[in-house]
């Protein structure tokens, strides 16, 4: 007695996850557009010389265009701001302003 029963099967060759190498990222390149439509969200790798400007959601075709304000898509959808609003740029502030 005493078997103690995992429902997955552990790995004893190494640890379970990958190692992450990174290597040194100062922008965050990845960023998650969620459709404002049909709330689907795929995983974009955002362009780091320029702006994003239109999205066609896969789900239900939707073309995401940024909010008033936003330079691009993944301003406004994505979970992550666009490169150029990641560092210091005062052309492309995100000051949360009132839409409407
Ligand atoms: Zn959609």
């Amino acid at each position: 007695m005493g078997t103690v029963r995992i429902g997955a099967p552990v790995t004893s060759d190494g640890p379970a996850w990958p190692e992450r190498d990174a290597p040194s990222v100062a922008k965050i390149l990845q960023s998650t557009l969620t459709c404002p439509e049909c709330g689907f969200a795929s995983s974009e790798t955002m362009p780091t010389d320029a702006c994003q400007y239109y999205h066609e959601c896969q789900a239900c075709g939707l073309l995401l265009k940024p909010l008033e304000g936003d330079c691009c898509v993944f301003c406004s959808y994505g979970s992550v701001p666009c490169p150029p609003v990641q560092v210091p740029q005062p052309s492309c502030i995100d000051d949360d302003q009132a839409r409407d």
